[in-house]
This record gives C-alpha cells, structure tokens and sequence, in this order.
C-alpha cells in the first residue's frame, strides 16, 4: 500500500512536504517501507503555528452550533473513509485488522461524533449578585493555538483524542504525529478539509520528536501543550513548556494492575486477563500488566491464563483470524525481549512466550504472548512499563496486601478488580489508584467518561466534558449594578467624603 496523495505536513488546508531528512513508515508486520516524507524542520512547524493563529479569531468567534455541524460533517466523512482508515492502521502500526475495523476506527469516529454534541453544552455556574452590587458571571473562552504530540500505538484514535476537544472547544491546533505512524493523522487532517472546517483550524506536522515535536512545544505562540506518550518524554515537555509558562496536558505511560479476589468468577477474569494483556500486542497505556491473585485461586489462574495465551493466534495482520500481530518495530520488540530476559535472570519462571515466534513471522516485529511468575515486586519487570505482550502474576494473602502491592509502583493510569463481593467492589473504586477503575472488566472505554492518569501517568483528562473544559479558560466578568459615582471602596482608598475641615490622622 501507498499514499501518493499525501505529503509530510497538511498546514492551512494544503498539503507539503518538510525541509528536513526522509523518514520511512515501516509496516511492522513485513519490515517493508510503505511510506517515505522528509521530515517537518522548525520552519515548517512555525508556518503551521502562523496558519492556526490566522484561524483562530474566525474559529472560536464561530457559534457552538457552527463548530458542531462541522463536526458532524467530519464524522460522516471519516465514516465513509472507514475502511480506507483501518488498513492505514493496520500498515503502519502492525494492528490485526479486526482491531483497527472493531475498535481504532469506529471508537475515534464516536469520538468525533461526542465531541460535536459536547461544543454546544458548555456550561458554567449561575450568575449571581455575590457583593451586593455587581453581577458575576463566568465566560469559558477558547484558549488559542494549541500544540499536541501524538504516541504509535492507537494513531487515529489519539490524534482525535487531541484534536477533537481542542476544537470543539473553539481553539485551533497543530499535531505533530509519531513519526513512526503519521499516515492516519494526515487523512484525518485533510478530512477536515473535506468536510469544511476552515483551513488552518487542524495543522498537522511530521517529525521526531527532538526536532519537529521540540519546535512546536517550544514556540512561545503555543497556548496550551496536550502530550500523550512516554512519562519520560512527557516530563521532558512539561519542562519545555515551563520556560513559557505554557500549560500543559499530559497522558502518560500505565502499569495497570489486574486484582482478583478469591471469590471471583475466574473464567471471567482469565479471559479478561489475557484480554486485557494481548489487545494492541500489550501496547496499551491501559492494558493488563500485574496480575495480583489470591493464593487459593492463583494455580488455576495461571493454568488458564497461560491456556488461553497459547491458543492466541499470531499472524499477518490482514488476516482476520490474527489474534495479536507485531510490535510497532524490531528495536522495540527486542526491548520487551531483553526486559523479560533480565526479569528470568532475576529468578522469575516464564510459563508460556518469552520468545520470538520465528518461521513465516520472522521479518515481523512479533514477540510470543508471554505469561510470567516468581517475579519480584520491585523488580523492573513489575516496576516498569514493557509496552508488550507480557502479563506477570503475583500471588496475594489478603485484601490490604493486594491493594498495597497494586499501588507499589508510581504509575497510576488504569486497575481492575475482579469479585462478586460488592462490597470489595466498592472498596476496590475507593483503593486502587488509578484514573480508571474497572470492576470485573478491564479495557472498555467510553466518549462520555474520562480517561486519564494519576501520579507518572499525568495530569489531564481525554474524552468526555472533562476534557473539553481543559481546554478552554475560565473569565470572571463582574459587572457594577447600582451606576453609583461614590462607591462604598472608594473610601478605603481614598476616603473621598471625609469632612473638608477634618485633619489627617498623625
Ligand atoms: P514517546 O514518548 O516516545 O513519543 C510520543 C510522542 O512524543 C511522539 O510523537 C514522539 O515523536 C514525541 N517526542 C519524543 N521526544 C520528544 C521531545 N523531546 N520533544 C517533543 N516530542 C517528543 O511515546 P511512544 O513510544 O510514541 O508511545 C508509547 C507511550 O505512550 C507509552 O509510554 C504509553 O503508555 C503512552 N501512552 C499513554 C496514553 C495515555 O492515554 N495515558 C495513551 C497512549 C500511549
């Protein structure tokens, strides 16, 4: 597959390509180029800058009604480029082709279709007289330009997650992409064109990060930095953005826990374990990584987890039988390899996976479903994000012992809880510290609802009103109600009405 109707940038509601070096999209499945752009250079992302500034006046003076039809318009025209969208996806991330047909694309088309309802339902609190003299009431405004960097692993869907709040909210925006995935991107970008969203008011750039993703975080223009990625990168920017005073949106990496209790419907949360672990090849800021099981069940849960990751299929990507395709490269692939490596050299026993498949798959990025056991609790292996198809469990003695080891690392993006006691289920909402819990289900993810991260795994929250309010700004506009020359302040300041004759305090 190639896209000769794209280029590097789509800046102003045209198409270009960047002054800087040539980068390959590589289909991780294959190993093949399916795609070649020069990258963005600083120049570039500044001309995208000046175009989304020229936009915004028009942009955020346009009714919320206004910006919502556009929307819509946006989502019919991604409906009808479904297809062409999920085998992007599917090129360009190595996603089995059922992920990108069932979830990337219909889950960012909803995506837009929420937030053209949510741009007319801005609210705030009611105006009231709270001094007596003067009303108060509160204006959200539009924040500007803003500037978001977009991760691999769900290209479409972030670049939305980003995009769609932002101008919903009547700002205007430039994305740089990976630079590993930025083909959906630019047909999201010049979907907007199509569906008559003025030009400028959606930029895309391409670059690395370094390069291209530093110009744009780093131009005093920016009003607002929205990242997703890495927690390393994402402290990176939050201190780029500081030197401005820029505000910052940050959704970072996951290590999600995974806590079943003894009273658990287990085949439930075998399948929901292996689920959870497998979806996008465990590239999921969300996915199962710390399977913490109650001793008495532990045994069978890992005999069925591992059952189950052996019968997953790996394959190519088009095929619809695929289970789990590739990582998104080879050097990633042999990251999440040398991480499990080290945890086996540490003393933890690997049940099933913990190599490469070889055969027919060899060019491919792919890494075998892994199960792992016996790992230590502080060990890299539970401490740090693997980013790959790689599930370890623990065993636990007692509720408190497994809300505590749940908690024991400083990511804190998304946990489950698998019981039928409802009243542990309660408990698990209240301990688990995440910005999503799930209760007997671990992945789903909704429009409506937030998503977003506590501690390392940031601040700021995607989807829902949540989102739309971050970005916008809070005005307070009070205005005096009486027409009264002398006002009772006055005399604190100035006292104006002193008697003409009286003599200053010593
Ligand atoms: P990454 O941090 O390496 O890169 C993310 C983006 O940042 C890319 O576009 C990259 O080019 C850019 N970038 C890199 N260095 C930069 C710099 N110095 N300045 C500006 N931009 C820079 O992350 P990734 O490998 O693309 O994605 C995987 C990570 O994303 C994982 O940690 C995952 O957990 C996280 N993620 C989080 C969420 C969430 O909602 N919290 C969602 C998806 C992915």
């Amino acid at each position: 597959m190639s896209y000769p109707e794209l280029d590097t940038h789509f800046i102003g509601g045209a198409f270009g390509c960047g002054g800087g070096e040539v980068h390959d999209v590589i289909d991780p499945s294959t190993g093949e180029t399916i795609w070649s752009f020069t990258a963005d250079t600083k120049d570039d992302v500044d001309a995208a800058i000046s175009a989304a500034g020229s936009a915004f006046p028009g942009w955020a003076g346009a009714t919320p009604a206004e910006r919502s039809k556009a929307l819509l318009r946006l989502a019919a025209e991604l409906d009808g480029l479904a297809e062409a969208l999920a085998q992007a996806e599917t090129s360009q991330a190595g996603k089995p082709i059922r992920l990108s047909r069932e979830f990337d694309v219909p889950g960012s088309i909803d995506n837009v279709t929420f937030f053209a309802g949510a741009a007319r339902s801005l609210e705030g609190k009611a105006a009231a007289e709270y001094s007596g003299d003067h009303t108060s009431f509160i204006r959200r405004e539009a924040l500007g330009v803003v500037g978001s960097i977009s991760p691999w692993n769900y290209p479409l869907q972030m670049a939305v997650w980003k995009i769609l709040p932002a101008i919903a909210a009547g700002n205007t925006i430039v994305l740089k992409a990976s630079e590993l995935t930025p083909i959906t991107t630019l047909m999201l970008a010049r979907a907007c064109h199509t569906a008559g969203i003025p030009d400028g008011v959606v930029n895309v750039v391409n670059g690395p990060g370094r390069t291209t993703g530093e110009a744009l975080v780093g131009d005093p223009r920016i009003a607002m930095t929205s990242f997703t990625g890495s927690t390393t990168v994402g402290r990176h920017i939050a201190g780029l953005a500081a030197s401005n005073g820029t505000r910052v949106h940050l959704e970072l990496g996951g290590k999600a826990p995974f806590v079943v209790f003894d009273d658990a419907d287990l085949e439930a949360a075998i399948r929901g374990a292996v689920a959870a672990a497998l979806i996008n090849s465990g590239q999921d800021c969300t996915a199962a990584t710390r399977a913490y099981v109650h001793r008495s069940r532990f045994g069978e849960f890992v005999e069925g987890v591992a059952d189950l990751m052996d019968a997953a299929r790996l394959g190519p990507t088009r095929c619809e039988d695929t289970d789990q395709g590739p990582l998104i490269s080879t050097q990633h692939r042999d990251r999440v390899a040398r991480m499990v490596d080290v945890a086996r050299a540490e003393g933890a026993r690997v049940v099933t996976g913990g190599r490469t498949p070889g055969g027919s798959l060899d060019a491919g990025a792919y890494y075998e479903p892994t199960l792992l056991v016996d790992a230590d609790q502080r060990s890299s292996i539970i401490q740090d994000e693997v980013f790959g198809p790689v599930l370890a469990a623990l065993p636990f003695d007692d509720d408190e012992q497994a809300f505590d080891l749940a908690n024991d690392v400083r990511f804190g993006l998304a946990a489950s809880a698998w019981t039928t006691d409802v009243f542990r289920a309660q408990l698990a909402g209240r301990r688990l510290q995440a910005g999503t819990v799930w209760i007997n289900d671990h992945i789903p993810i909704i429009s409506e609802m937030p998503h977003g991260g506590m501690k390392s795994s940031g601040y700021g929250r995607d989807m829902s009103s949540y989102s739309l309010e971050e970005y916008t700004q809070v005005k307070h506009v009070m205005s005096e109600l009486t027409g009264s020359i002398s006002k009772p302040w006055h005399q604190t300041i100035l006292h104006l009405d002193r008697a003409p004759d009286s003599e200053p305090a010593p």
